[in-house]
């Protein structure tokens, strides 16, 4: 029960046997499960069996929605229109993935739906103006539609009655092999970015579009994402490890692609493309084993990876930015393709 509302669960399915659960609770995707390349289904995202277990362990953002700003706010406030805004400081200083109690800490309304696409399921929620101290009221819309391709489409739509900022998106930790069957490392990771956004030690970007030619940033070829990870690169050093946005190159704001990943003993392949300008691609080095997931497994460090597809963090502050802001009267719209396989 949250707030005297019990969880509720929905699952989709689609003509290849592809399952993807999702509950009210944070519109977290709590299961995700796909053939490997001789048919054998596993789990591939990290969570809970239990939805209660989600809001008990307080665990880092597993599969949920992240709102009303995805990603870090520096200092924790930002400037609109002449005003300031003060947002709760949840990651030292800083303002993280909404503050501390985001989009992933909520019920949502969920309906779902046939579409020609496919299967979906829309979660819907009111965030109260001054929520988390955020201005405006935030009327948000997230779809999960399951396609015959394998594909799981992730909308996002919001408005506003005043002028606010906007940054939604998903926080599915990935491990290709099977939840839980150790790191992430092996993976084969490709990046459709030739610059990153550096950061500072708290993690907020400095301002700068930096090249990763050179780099452990560069991603342009597949790479393993173990083969650079604990390098001495000051920017590895910072994030303790990969914990960064990536510039996406792209030459519209139609979807492009922003990632490709194939895990090489199961022949699992995911494949990310976006309408947004960025992805965080985090690889998981806060899990220490704390949590204890699904099926009994514990989840240490670097047993998941998200790819966080969003404009870039701290964009609020950051006028150089492509802009997060959303006025009354516009809609704010959103999309990410993730689409599984095998090779
Ligand atoms: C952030 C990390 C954070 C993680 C889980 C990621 O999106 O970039 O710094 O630790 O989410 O909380």
């Amino acid at each position: 029960m949250v707030d005297g509302h019990p969880i509720e669960l929905v699952t989709l399915t689609n003509a290849a046997g592809v399952e993807i659960t999702a509950i009210t609770y944070g519109a977290i995707i709590t299961s995700w499960k796909v053939p490997d390349r001789a048919g054998q289904m596993a789990d591939i995202v990290l969570g809970f069996d239990d939805p209660a277990a989600y809001v008990k362990a307080n665990a880092p953002y597993l599969g949920a929605v992240v709102g009303r700003y995805g990603n870090r706010i520096g200092n924790a406030q930002f400037a609109l229109d002449g005003r300031t805004y003060k947002l709760a400081a949840n990651n030292g200083v800083n303002h993280l993935h909404g503050g501390t109690r985001g989009f992933d800490k909520v019920l949502w309304n969920a309906e779902t739906q046939k579409t020609v696409d496919g299967v979906a399921v829309a979660f819907t929620r009111t965030s109260a103006d001054g929520e988390e101290g955020y201005p405006g009221t935030l009327k948000v819309r997230v779809t999960y539609t399951l396609t015959n391709k394998n594909e799981l489409i992730v909308s996002y739509e919001a408005t506003t009655d005043k002028p606010t900022v906007v940054n939604l998106t998903q926080h599915t930790y990935f491990n290709l092999a099977g939840q839980g069957t150790g790191d992430i490392l092996g993976h084969e990771l490709r990046l459709n970015a030739d610059r990153y956004t550096p950061v500072d030690k708290t993690l907020i970007p400095t301002g700068e579009l930096a090249p990763v030619e050179g780099t452990p940033f560069d991603f342009r070829k597949p790479t393993r994402i173990g083969a650079r990870i604990n390098s001495e690169h000051p920017q590895i050093q910072f994030g303790l490890g990969y914990d960064h946005n990536w510039v996406l190159a792209r030459s519209s704001e139609d979807l492009s692609l922003a990632a490709d990943v194939y895990e090489p003993t199961s022949g699992r392949t995911l494949q990310v493309s976006t309408t947004e300008p960025g992805v965080q691609f985090y690889a998981g080095n806060f899990l220490d084993g704390s949590v204890t997931g699904k099926s009994g497994h514990v989840y240490k460090h670097r047993y998941g990876f998200c790819l966080e597809t969003q404009h870039f963090p701290d964009s609020p502050n950051k006028p150089q930015f492509p802009s997060t802001t959303l006025r009354p009267g516009e809609t704010y719209r959103s999309r990410t393709v993730f689409r599984t396989g095998v090779k």
